[in-house]
C-alpha cells in the first residue's frame, strides 16, 4: 500500500525560514491550506504561522478547529446560503469584486470581520498560463479601471490582496508588487493592511531570503502601520514529504529499450500535478530521462494511457516489490487526490521529530464509496 511520509523536521527547516522573515520584517505569514492541509501537523506548523487562509468554507472551518491563529478566507464569489457560515469561522474575508463588496461587506462588518479586495496589478510573471491569475480576461481581482467604473474603493474595505506569483523568487515578486504600487499605491496608507499572496517559494534552496526581507521592509517604511500578510502554500512544506509506492510489475523492454514499470501509486489518483502541471517527480536514487544503464518508464495502476509519471534511469535493474520513493510529495496531493478506478488512497504517515513514524490515516472501501 502506498504511503505519504510527512516528515517533521523538515517542515521545520520550512517554518524556522518563516519565523525569521516574520521577526526581520513585521510581516505575517499564514499557510495556504489549498496546498497543505494536513491536521496532524497543524499544531507544529501553528508553532510558527500566524494562522491560515482558506478558499471555501470546508477549508475554514478546518483551520478554526485544528490551527491556532488568524482565520482569512478568499473566494471568487461566496454562495448567499453559506456567506454567514463562512463569516462565523473567519476573521479576515477578501473579496473579489466590488460587486461581492456591496452584496456582504456590511454583513462581515456586522460580525467583526476584516474586509479586504483583491485586486488585479496587471503583472504577468506567471510562467505558465493556468498558473498565471494576471492573464488577459482573468476572473481574478479588481483591476483599477474596473474599480474607478464602479465608483472607487468603497469605504467598506480595510485591506488589499493580490496574488499573482507561482513557485517565483523575490525578482518576480517585486515586478508585480511595483505593478500593484503604480495601479494601486494611492490606496495603500490608511488600510490596515495588504495581502501579497501566495506562489512566494522562499524555502527553496537559493531563494534569496534576505531581498525579501528588504523588500518588505522597505514596503512597511513607506507605509508604516499597514500590516504585511504573505500567504504561501508550497514553501511552507516543500520538500516535506515523500509518496513511497512499490513496484508491481516490470514488462519486458520494449523496442526503445524502455521497460514499462506498474507501480501500486498512480500520477493520476495521488499526484494529480504531475499530469495538470505537468511535471516530472523528483525520485529517490534515479535520475530523470534515458541517459542510464537501466531505464524505465513509470504508470499507475489505473487504465489511463496517461497516467505515467515518468521516465527514470538507474544504475542497477530493478525487480518486483522494490519500494518507490517519490520527493516533494506534500504539497498539492494529499488536497487534490482522488479515487478514480477505484483505486485507494495511499496512507498518511507522520515521521515526528523524535524519528518515530505514526500513521494518522489509512483509507478504504468506504472512503471510495461514501461519495457515490
Ligand atoms: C494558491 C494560492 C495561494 C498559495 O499559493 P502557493 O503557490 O501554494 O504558495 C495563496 N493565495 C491564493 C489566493 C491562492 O490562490
Amino acid at each position: 500500500m502506498p504511503r505519504y511520509v510527512i516528515d517533521e523536521a523538515a517542515l521545520v527547516r520550512n517554518l524556522e525560514v518563516l519565523k525569521d522573515v516574520q521577526a526581520r520584517t513585521g510581516a505575517k505569514i499564514i499557510l495556504a491550506q489549498k496546498a497543505f492541509s494536513c491536521t496532524a501537523v497543524y499544531p507544529l506548523c501553528a508553532r510558527y504561522l500566524a494562522g491560515t487562509t482558506a478558499s471555501s468554507l470546508f477549508e475554514a472551518m478546518h483551520a478554526k478547529r485544528h490551527f491556532p491563529g488568524e482565520v482569512h478566507v478568499f473566494n471568487p464569489a461566496f454562495a448567499p446560503e453559506e456567506i454567514d457560515a463562512v463569516l462565523a469561522e473567519v476573521d479576515h474575508i477578501v473579496f473579489n469584486s466590488v460587486r461581492q463588496l456591496d452584496l456582504y461587506a456590511a454583513k462581515a462588518q456586522a460580525a467583526g470581520v476584516s474586509v479586504g479586495l483583491r485586486v488585479n496589478p496587471e503583472t504577468s510573471v506567471a510562467t505558465t498560463p493556468a498558473y498565471d491569475a494576471c492573464r488577459p480576461g482573468s476572473r481574478f481581482g479588481v483591476t483599477r479601471a474596473a474599480l474607478e467604473a464602479a465608483g472607487g474603493l468603497p469605504t467598506t474595505v480595510d485591506g488589499l490582496h493580490f496574488h499573482a506569483l507561482c513557485e517565483q523568487g523575490v525578482e518576480e515578486f517585486r515586478k508585480v508588487l511595483g505593478g500593484f504600487e503604480s495601479h494601486f499605491g494611492d490606496l495603500v496608507d490608511g488600510r490596515a493592511w495588504v495581502n501579497f499572496g501566495g506562489g512566494h517559494h522562499i524555502t527553496r534552496l537559493g531563494y534569496d531570503v534576505d531581498g525579501l526581507c528588504a523588500t518588505l521592509t522597505d514596503f512597511a517604511v513607506r507605509h508604516p502601520g499597514v500590516q504585511i500578510y504573505l500567504e504561501p502554500g508550497e514553501a511552507v512544506a516543500l520538500n516535506a514529504g515523500t509518496l513511497e509506492s512499490r513496484i508491481l510489475e516490470i514488462q519486458p523492454r520494449g523496442p526503445d529499450g524502455i521497460a514499462n514499470v506498474i507501480l501500486d501509486a498512480s500520477a493520476a489518483c495521488h499526484m494529480p500535478d504531475v499530469l495538470e502541471m505537468p511535471y516530472t517527480p523528483p525520485m529517490a536514487g534515479s535520475v530523470k530521462g534515458t541517459a542510464g544503464p537501466y531505464v524505465y518508464r513509470f504508470g499507475g495502476p489505473t487504465c489511463l494511457a496517461g497516467d505515467e509519471i515518468g521516465t527514470y534511469s538507474f544504475d542497477h535493474p530493478l525487480a518486483e516489490g522494490d519500494a518507490i520513493v517519490f520527493g516533494d510529495m506534500a504539497i498539492y496531493t494529499m488536497v487534490k487526490n482522488n479515487t478514480f478506478n477505484g483505486i485507494n488512497l495511499p496512507d498518511i504517515v507522520v515521521r515526528r521529530l523524535d524519528g518515530s513514524e505514526e500513521l494518522v490515516r489509512r483509507f478504504g472501501y468506504d472512503d471510495f464509496a461514501m461519495r457515490l
